[in-house]
């Protein structure tokens, strides 16, 4: 009898302390609601150490995709995870990182070259993939400005103007002279077309580059927001803490980006 009442009193005590703690993680859900305007949740960039704070606020949109020469707003270098490169946005003239390694770095074959802080998250994902069963082959890494001119250029003249603007970046405009964009595919396709979305590799990568690091800078049916038709093979690197912060709230890696950087250019100090 006795057995019985401690037994009793112990659950109560721990659905007690459940229902404290489902109400105290419920009232920080709803204090990230925001009447006004749109939330995205933001991290910082993973530049420091720390674990990264999570606030909500109001930011503007992002800019129209409309074609400008406007610069980018920030250190290539230094903020390769919220530096938006975009048709409107340029990298400064001829830039390229100074820190750039091949892609056998991270054990592909691919001689394409990639920043060497992506090197660990790139082997990692690489190895993730394979393990699975769904391997997957890099098959381009950087792109100097003058190499985007030509492969722009002869976008141009197989579809036209308008239609190449929306398949490939103008020079200066492409995530790829970041030194921290991939395309990769299965190894089984070896075409860069959306078919790659429904491939072995395809499904992986949709589905966990994000623990990685990487985020898909072009996703389907978002043309408006990220400015490019659906490209599941181009893939950006932003840091584990992005990413999770990206894919946790379901915006564009462009839109979180800009959000990004106007909190951090409204930050006191
Ligand atoms: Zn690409």
């Amino acid at each position: 009898m006795k057995g019985w009442f401690v037994g009793l009193a112990l659950v109560v005590v721990v659905v007690a302390s459940g229902v404290g703690l489902w109400i105290t993680w419920d009232s920080t859900q709803i204090s990230s609601a925001d009447p006004i305007g749109p939330t995205v949740g933001l991290v910082s960039p993973p530049t420091s150490s720390t674990r990264p704070t999570t606030t909500s606020t109001t930011v503007p949109p992002p800019p129209s995709c409309e074609a400008a020469d406007d610069p980018v707003d920030g250190d290539p270098m230094t903020d390769w995870a919220t530096l938006v490169v975009d048709p409107a946005h340029r990298l400064p003239e001829g830039f390229a990182p100074t820190d750039l390694v091949e892609a056998t770095e991270a054990g592909f074959e691919a001689r394409d070259q990639v920043r060497a802080i992506i090197v660990d998250d790139l082997a990692a994902m690489r190895a993730a993939a394979e393990a699975n069963g769904t391997p997957i082959v890099v098959i381009s890494g950087y792109r100097s400005e003058s190499y985007q001119q030509e492969l722009f250029d002869r976008q141009v003249e197989q579809s036209g103007e308008q239609d190449a603007t929306l398949r490939t970046a103008r020079a200066g405009h492409s995530e790829h002279q970041l030194g921290t964009a991939i395309d990769v595919l299965d190894p089984g396709v070896g075409e860069l077309t959306p078919a790659f979305a429904d491939t072995p590799a395809g499904r992986w990568v949709a589905e966990h580059a994000h623990e990685y690091g990487f985020v898909m800078s072009y996703p389907d049916g978002a043309q408006d927001r990220t400015c490019y038709a659906f490209e599941p093979w181009h893939l950006r690197y932003v840091g584990r803490d992005a990413a999770a912060a990206i894919h946790d709230a379901e915006v564009t890696p462009r839109e979180w980006m800009w959000a990004a950087r106007a909190t951090a250019a409204d930050a006191p100090g």
